[in-house]
């Protein structure tokens, strides 16, 4: 019972990003591969640039091509009100031909 009682305590004096995190990074990765025309997301990072402040950068496979300013605003928009992510930056790649990123291996999950 004492063990129960001093744990509670303990996980809230860790840094509140630390587990939220891990746990927001594959809530994304699911989020922004369900997008339409989203073929594939990778080199996906989240990081804390302060205790309160959240950025995210991500590679976006989309085989027809950029899909636009307004899909962009609406995904920042959403990865904002949703997961609390103030600075997001999206890459947009094909995935078509012979140029294949060199950093689709690249993760930190
Ligand atoms: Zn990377
Ligand atoms: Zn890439």
């Amino acid at each position: 019972m004492s063990k129960q009682i001093t744990a509670a305590p303990l996980r809230s004096a860790l840094p509140s990003t630390v587990g939220l995190l891990s746990a927001r990074l594959l809530a994304v990765q699911t989020y922004l591969s369900e997008l339409l025309g989203v073929a594939q997301v990778h080199d996906l990072h989240i990081w804390g640039m302060s205790t309160t402040e959240i950025a995210l950068t991500a590679h976006l496979v989309i085989p027809e091509g950029h899909p636009g300013d307004a899909f962009l605003a609406k995904v920042t928009q959403d990865l904002h009100d949703r997961f609390g992510i103030e600075h997001a930056t999206l890459q947009v790649e094909t995935g078509i031909g012979d140029n294949i990123c060199p950093q689709i291996s690249c993760s930190n999950r």
